[in-house]
């Protein structure tokens, strides 16, 4: 006699694999760095995946420049918001290190003007997968950002420095001791030492850094 049971499961395979199907149709899995046809769940394709430069250490994931630079233009200033989720999870084995270690994660908060424009805050949407899976809160409000700098890009080191000084300041820290500062791109680093400063003054007394990308600079400019 045969059993009801795997017969009944059977049943629902075809409905599934259709359903699959469909879903591959409407939105099938793009590499974040070209948009051309990524393989199954990876972020990049196999001909962006080998211009990835990972940065060992140095709190940052990739050296910025190729496929991670386009996916991160894409994700702040082409309104894919939806690349938050995949970039965050290239973050993730980094991250992973400060389990147990940190109490909160903090986002790099944009000025609300800016967020306004942009409908979104990228390194909140960042942060948030990052505190999931190291299993504590993510304190979207833990900095504010207090004045609306001009873009680093083209500033200076000695100008970055002045430019963003004093640029954020303590929030709502629910009196976290451990964060993990985290950001989408570090240039020269200013813009990290300016928001952990905010954080000490807010009674932090530890702070890790952890960005998707960091220019690498051979030279001070
Ligand atoms: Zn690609």
């Amino acid at each position: 006699m045969t059993q009801a049971t795997p017969i009944a499961v059977d049943r629902y395979r075809p409905m599934h694999d259709l359903l699959e199907g469909f879903l591959s149709l409407v939105a099938p899995t793009r590499c974040a760095g070209c948009e051309d046809l990524a393989d199954g769940a990876s972020a990049f394709c196999a001909s962006c995946t080998v211009l990835l430069e990972p940065l060992a250490g140095h709190g940052a994931v990739f050296e910025y420049g190729g496929p991670i630079a386009d996916a991160i233009q894409r994700f702040k200033y082409d309104g894919r918001s939806e690349l938050g989720a995949v970039l965050a999870s290239l973050m993730l084995e980094h991250a992973e290190r400060w389990a147990g270690e940190v109490d909160a994660v903090v986002p790099v908060p944009l000025h609300w003007r800016r967020r306004r424009t942009r409908g979104y805050d990228q390194a909140a949407l960042l942060a948030r997968p990052l505190a999931r899976s190291l299993g504590v809160p993510a304190l979207l409000r833990g900095l504010r950002r207090v004045r609306n700098t001009p873009s680093q890009v083209d500033l200076p080191h000695a100008e970055r420095q002045r430019n963003i000084a004093g640029a954020f300041a303590p929030w709502r820290l629910s009196r976290v001791r451990r964060v993990l500062l985290v950001d989408d791109v570090r240039t020269t680093g200013a813009t990290l030492r300016a928001a952990s400063a905010a954080l000490k003054a807010g009674g932090v007394a530890e702070v890790q850094r952890l960005v998707l990308a960091a220019r690498v600079l051979t030279e001070a400019t």
